[in-house]
């Protein structure tokens, strides 16, 4: 099977290699149709390593994907051949104690598409559990599909918040998980989003979306701001989606009393924090790790025309053009949110 493989840090290539493909009687296979590029996929090629993950051994790239079912498991009854799928790319042991209390997202055994020693999808074909694999309605594209990983982190960052109808959030951080954040908050009921950067080109995109209001952080300052839109109240949650460790100074000022910061980002090392600005407002701090039981509602969001994710593809590249699309992406581009690889033409 031909892939995109990482070789080693800072050397990639599409070549021939041999991947598990054989099927159980609760699996599916299909043909991978389109694959997003990730941050993560970026930092493995860039660094060959995140934190405790380091690629000692060629690694095929890639984990946010669609495709179309080509085989169907004796087991399996809600897919068919044909169907139109996004994969869900972390396989827990359902048997673990993390996934039977509930978490199967922090199962230590979960295998996720290329995170070293697994392989991930930028290849003609996967094998997947239909348990994780969701169908796509007719009118939502392969490539919307293929936004539906990175979107899952949004959503999970929302339903973590526990937003109320109308709450004012902060998205610290443009790139696209701040505003999947932002798109998530508001169908989750928030009135309106101020998504803060300092790349304007990022901020024009989001603020193409109704109820986002773009805050360039060049322009003065986030709280002040925050400030005047809330008559000095603060916001209802924070969200830090931009990992950087200078967001977490005066990030309480944000916070309204009682009000939620919610972790998505995450900094390169150890950061500190003013704990007693965040007990001075009774601030309640969560945190996320990927994402579980998301899917199925980011692909109903989809599907209702409430959530468009289209305007968020900056550029598509063919199978065969991979490596210059990892190229463009290592750029890091201002005004470029998802790069995405077209595997399969005929497949969308
Ligand atoms: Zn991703």
């Amino acid at each position: 099977m031909k892939a995109l493989v990482l070789e080693e840090k800072l050397r990639l290539s599409i070549r021939e290699i041999s991947l598990p493909l054989s099927m159980g009687p609760r699996d599916v296979r299909i043909r991978i149709g389109r694959v997003g590029i990730c941050g993560s996929d970026v930092h493995y090629y860039t660094h060959g390593r995140i934190g405790p993950f380091v690629v000692n051994a060629p690694m095929v790239l890639g984990h946010e994907a669609a495709g179309i079912v080509v085989e169907v498991g004796s087991e399996v009854n809600d897919l068919k051949v044909g169907d139109r799928v996004c994969m869900e790319p972390g396989i827990p042991d359902m048997t673990s104690r993390a996934s039977r209390e509930g978490h199967y997202n922090l199962d230590p055994a979960v295998r996720f598409w290329a995170t070293p020693p697994i392989h991930g999808c930028l290849t003609g074909e996967v094998v997947h559990p239909a348990a994780f694999t969701f169908k796509l309605p007719d009118h939502v594209s392969l490539a919307e599909g293929a936004m539906v990983e990175p979107f899952a982190v949004g959503m999970h960052a929302a339903t973590k918040a526990q937003i109320k109808p109308g709450a004012t959030a902060v998205v610290i951080g443009a790139g696209p998980i701040g505003i999947m954040v932002a798109l998530s908050a508001l169908a989750a009921g928030a009135g309106r989003v101020i998504v803060s950067d300092l790349a304007a080109e990022k901020l024009a995109i989001a603020g193409l979306y109704p109820g986002i209001l773009p805050f360039d952080i060049r322009s003065g300052s986030l709280a002040a701001k925050v400030a005047e839109l809330t008559a000095g109240w603060g916001a209802d949650v924070v969200f830090e989606a931009s990992g950087s460790p200078k967001a977490f100074e005066g990030i309480f000022d944000l916070l309204a009393p009682a009000g939620t910061v919610v972790l998505v980002g995450m900094p390169p090392a150890a950061i500190s924090f003013d704990v007693v600005a965040a007990q001075a407002k009774e601030a309640r701090i969560e945190t996320i790790f990927r994402y579980a039981n998301v899917y199925s509602k980011a692909v109903a969001l989809l599907a209702s025309g409430k959530v468009d994710l289209k305007p968020l593809i900056s550029a598509n590249f063919s199978f065969d053009e991979s490596v210059a699309a990892f190229e463009r992406a290592a750029q890091a581009r201002p005004a470029d949110i998802k790069l995405q690889i077209v595997v399969e033409e005929s497949a969308q």
